[in-house]
């Protein structure tokens, strides 16, 4: 738990809480903080890349949820179309029971 951790990073001027190291300056009195208060910039973008990477992820999951519900709905089509071939067998079979009064 990171946002623990921050807890102990403090303005040195007014004692006001740092949550966001990304900033060099306090937000509350604008004082620059320590260096080692502040991300460094590798941390900096490894969160960039955590951060973006967890979006892409929400993202594509969010689209293979919606090409999967697309490709159930090709699916069903498919299932439509043999069910139709199913039919003109029928039809063949009746054809097939020639004499039949019922087939017309
Ligand atoms: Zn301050």
């Amino acid at each position: 738990m990171t946002e623990i951790s921050t807890n102990k990073y403090r303005c040195p001027a007014c004692g006001f809480q740092v949550f966001n190291r990304r900033f060099a300056k306090c937000e509350s009195c604008g004082a620059a903080l320590p260096g080692e208060m502040l991300f460094t910039a590798a941390e900096r973008a490894a969160l960039d890349t955590e951060h973006e990477r967890r979006r892409k992820e929400i993202e594509s999951a969010k689209k293979k949820k919606h090409q999967r519900v697309a490709s159930e709905g090709v699916y069903v089509g498919d299932v439509g179309v043999s069910g139709g071939e199913f039919g003109g067998s029928a039809d063949g079979g009746c054809s097939g029971g020639e004499g039949g009064a019922s087939c017309s």
